[in-house]
């Protein structure tokens, strides 16, 4: 008998914000295999090993949400339903906190791992039909200052770079980035560069001796949070030796006096002792990144997941910005998304902090625009809750009914015993899942079953602004259903409920005609992808905004013509005064707690947890600690340890590796409550944001570890 060929699907890896292509291989309902597409402009075929894994996650029902739940009452089980009785359920317990307290009552805590159709359809429920902002999104923990950064330096979010810098690039610095783990496709892309010129430098910046660091020419081992330090320090040297791009400066920017002022103290040696590094390294660094013919920056949550992580951001950037690294071919400040679609999110306006299309909230006239092209009246101008605020305001009963989707808060949020107290204290909670035995569900009065990769069509936007399909290769098992479906389906309900006799705001019958809708919105705006559809990226293949209506193709590369989305067309200098980390290590709590991620693991586990060759690399979880410390604390290599902080404490088992430099540890941010008898180690991390991304300092908090 002559074996079936399998059907082949083209569509986009799930994790990482690389967004590889991949080729899905199916038989009936089943995804027998994965393998990267090589005609994708990302990846070229490679895949790395969580991609390679993708068909093994994929195969596994077990854990899967296969139906809709609900339970009557608080300590009562969760009961199947039908979908009816579930979508009319949510909509009218919605519906009756709106009416009976107000829009603000309601929130919205949603995901980058939606596709930019669900998150579209999610951001015009809450602020279209609802009138509240209070939607936010897990991308708040992952890139919400580079957002904040690149806006205030250039005047719009997304970055000027692209993935062909990889290759061009003659300098590369890695700022809190282990992209031999996150991004291991891009760094491929690196490595090869790099063998076919060897003179190209990497220098990395980051407390531990990762494997990125391994293969750097010149590793920083910095204290854990002062980056701003090192890149004022670095500043000063490169204003105080001539070695700035005084042109560059003259004609594209300003605030260079103002922040020329500002690092005047911050010389190479008081930046050195702070960041507690050799001062020449210091000096070193900062020659390379000023006379490299091309500099290209490659950073992620060591700069974001950070109290001050808009000034880290903004330090990284001045850089460029005084020497001109930037709007040429291998120049300028990328950061890495760390989701598949955080961009995506960030297009629709799927946060608290924004509208559609890079709108603002508190700006009247955006506000007027979205309206408009909704057909309702207004759109709220209050502040939306952003993460950490979202949760206290549940805790606090200003908000009653939260819906969760497609995210496990009770695992990723920082300090999560808060979220825990705040779900078990809300009036109502919905949780909207592909897996059924997340932290998060337990909390579930309604479990509404999600479809998931492979099952899913849409869009995702991977970090250099190209927008990719997903295709379905499968059905979802069960009765589960694509997110934008649950959200449609449930707007309609709350629609006749709230504005009975108005016109359909969700109509839509398929993943295309959301994202032509989401499309038009940016019409006119610095992301303008009215020129992309469905039809163009089947036949084009994947594509870069802005793509405006009548191009042939996107924009490699933003701001060339040295002119940037600001009022004055320039780009604008900002000081950035170093401060140290929110949780001060003390006599008590002596030990810097940073995180990061394993190299085959992905966030939450939820996939790759299910998949046994995921575990090789890493079989169990441990924290890091540098032998002395150990040796100091009586501490063994294999015993369990307690970890505590001022916010609570987990159990693990001790590593000792050089790794982690003397005075810091580390723990893989992946185990969870499947794994641990704890939710991870948030456990422990605490609730401080930034002051103007509201991003959390899940990299840094001050702990003490004592044998269990
Ligand atoms: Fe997937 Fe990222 Fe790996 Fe590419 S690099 S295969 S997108 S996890």
């Amino acid at each position: 008998r002559r074996a079936a060929t399998p059907r082949l699907t083209a569509s986009t890896c799930c994790y990482c914000g690389v967004g590889c292509g991949v080729l899905i291989e199916s038989e009936g309902d089943r995804i027998t295999g994965v393998r990267g597409d090589p005609d994708h402009p990302a990846n070229f075929g490679r895949l790395c090993s969580k991609g390679l894994a993708l068909a093994a996650s994929a195969q596994s029902t077990v854990g899967r949400a296969l139906r809709p739940e609900l339970r009557p009452s608080r300590g009562a089980l969760r009961r199947p339903v039908d979908w009816d009785t579930a979508l009319d359920t949510v909509a009218r317990r919605f519906a009756d906190v709106i009416s009976e307290h107000g829009p603000d009552a309601v929130a919205f805590y949603v995901s980058g791992q939606l596709l930019t159709e669900d998150y579209y359809v999610f951001n015009k429920l809450a602020k279209g039909l609802v009138g509240t902002n209070n939607i936010d999104t897990n991308s708040r923990l992952c890139m919400s200052s580079a957002v904040t950064g690149y806006k205030l330096a250039f005047g719009a979010d997304g970055p000027p770079t692209c993935y062909d810098d990889l290759e061009r690039a003659r300098t590369v610095f890695f700022a809190g980035s282990n992209m031999a783990y996150a991004h291991p496709v891009l760094f491929r892309r690196l490595e090869a560069a790099r063998a076919a010129d060897p003179s190209i430098r990497w220098v990395t910046i980051d407390p531990r001796h990762t494997d990125t660091a391994a293969v750097s020419d010149l590793h920083l081992r910095i204290q854990p949070g002062t980056d701003v330090a090192l890149f004022d320090g670095m500043l000063h040297h490169l204003i105080w030796e001539g070695r700035i791009d005084a042109g560059y400066i003259g004609r594209g920017t300003e605030g260079f006096d103002d922040l020329k002022r500002a690092v005047r103290d911050m010389t190479p040696a008081v930046a050195a002792s702070i960041c507690g590094i050799d001062e020449e390294d210091l000096r070193t660094a900062a020659d390379w990144f000023a006379a490299s013919p091309a500099t290209l920056s490659l950073y992620c949550m060591g700069l974001n997941q950070s109290s001050h992580g808009t000034d880290k951001n903004l330090a990284l950037i001045n850089l460029h910005l005084a020497t001109g690294q930037l709007g040429r071919p291998g120049a300028g400040p990328f950061s890495l998304t760390g989701q598949p679609n955080a961009m995506g999110g960030r297009e629709v306006g799927g946060m608290a902090t924004m509208l559609a299309a890079h709108r603002d909230i508190g700006n009247a006239a955006h506000r007027a625009e979205v309206a408009a092209f909704w057909g309702v009246e207004t759109l709220s101008e209050r502040p939306g809750l952003t993460a950490v605020d979202l949760f206290d305001a549940v805790a606090g009963g200003r908000v009653k009914a939260v819906w969760i989707v497609c995210t496990n808060p009770v695992h990723s949020m920082p300090d999560i015993g808060a979220v825990r107290q705040a779900l078990q204290a809300a009036e109502f909670v919905v949780v909207q899942e592909a897996f059924a035995d997340t932290d998060t569900v337990p909390y579930a009065d309604v479990l509404l079953p999600a479809a998931t990769w492979g099952e899913k069509n849409g869009t995702v936007t991977n970090s250099e602004r190209r927008v990719s399909r997903v295709r379905p290769a499968v059905g979802p098992p069960g009765q589960a259903r694509p997110d934008w479906w649950i959200a449609a389906e449930i707007g309609r309900r709350m629609q006749a409920r709230l504005r009975p006799g108005t016109p359909p705001l969700f109509p839509y019958r398929e993943a295309g005609a959301i994202f032509d809708e989401h499309a038009a919105l940016t019409r006119g705006r610095d992301l303008d992808m009215s020129g992309m559809d469905y039809r163009l990226l089947e036949t084009a293949g994947p594509q870069q905004w802005p793509l405006p209506a009548g191009s042939l193709h996107g924009q490699a590369r933003r701001y060339e013509d040295g002119r940037f989305a600001t009022a004055s067309g320039r780009a604008r200098f900002h000081a950035t005064p170093y401060r140290p980390v929110a949780a001060a290590t003390s006599a008590r709590y002596p030990f810097h707690l940073t995180t990061g991620r394993l190299r085959d693991q992905w966030h939450g586990m939820s996939r790759t947890g299910r998949v046994v060759q995921a575990f090789s690399h890493a079989p169990e979880p441990a924290l890091d600690m540098n032998p002395r410390d150990a040796a100091r604390r009586g501490l063994r290599a294999g015993e369990l340890v307690r970890i505590r902080s001022r916010e609570g404490e987990l159990v693990l088992p001790l590593n000792t590796t050089d790794d982690v430099p003397s005075g810091t540890v580390f723990a893989a941010m992946h185990w969870n409550g499947r794994f641990l008898n704890s939710g991870g180690i948030n456990e422990v991390s605490n609730a401080a944001v930034d002051a103007r991304s509201f991003q959390p300092e899940l990299k840094h908090a001050a702990v003490r570890v004592d044998k269990a």
